[in-house]
């Protein structure tokens, strides 16, 4: 039966998978300030938060190591290297055990924002959505099946040009991967497909024409992509 779409539709944005294969993406969520010195060079006391979240389109994603253009409408792009989650299954309300449960696996990946255009926003109390969901804005390496291990320690590192800017480590999420996720699922109802970046350590910097972004997560991957 022919379909009555009255346009093409829009094609599924998808991720490599160590192994073989490609992860559909339906949504991607952010958490925000899960670090606390990240919190604390942003200027917030991370002991007074509960997580908050944000979004980005899932077609803003940049995979297989592909160049990244430096957006427009902004001088000040930052990187955050983030360890995301891909999720085989969903739910609302999810328990802890029940959000492990729902993880498929994981990849690094780098929130670009627009660090000017944030700050704006905050400022004016105006939505973050063209400082975090702009186009290319999430490089992502390939997804690594997580065949049900816990992931709670191990280096999270991004260099640019080689020279090393963020250091943290995992054990230092202050939202662990299940909690941040059965958070959220109080918020939505998460779906087979959905991504969650959970936030960047300390160390975020401006980056520039040509400059090249390495990312690595330990037990998980690298990202790479340079901006053009
Ligand atoms: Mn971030």
């Amino acid at each position: 039966m022919a379909n009555d779409y009255v346009i093409t539709p829009p094609a599924v944005s998808t991720v490599p998978v160590r192994g073989g294969g490609r992860f559909p993406v339906r949504r991607i969520y952010c958490v925000g300030r899960n670090y606390a010195e990240h919190a604390r060079e942003m200027g917030h006391d991370p002991d007074k938060e509960p997580p908050f979240f944000f979004g980005k389109p899932a077609d803003a994603l940049v995979t297989n190591g592909a160049d990244t253009p430096y957006p427009s409408l902004s001088s000040d792009l930052h990187h955050e290297i983030e360890l995301v989650v891909a999720l085989k299954a969903g739910g609302s309300d999810l328990t802890r055990e029940q959000a492990e449960a729902a993880i498929f696996g994981y990849a690094a990946g780098i929130d670009l924002t627009r660090r000017d255009l944030q700050s704006e926003a905050k400022k004016l109390g105006r939505p973050w959505d063209m400082a975090k969901g702009f186009d290319h804005s999430a490089p992502i390496g390939e997804i690594v099946p997580a065949g049900g291990a816990a992931l709670n320690r191990g280096f999270i590192r991004l260099s640019v040009n080689g020279e090393l800017r963020q250091d943290g480590d995992l054990s230092q999420l202050l939202w662990a991967v299940p909690d941040a996720i059965a958070f959220l699922s109080g918020f939505v109802e998460l779906k087979p497909g959905d991504l969650i970046f959970t936030g960047t350590p300390a160390g975020v910097s401006a980056v520039t024409h040509g400059d090249r972004l390495d990312g690595e997560i330990e037990g998980v991957g690298t990202v790479t992509t340079k901006i053009a």
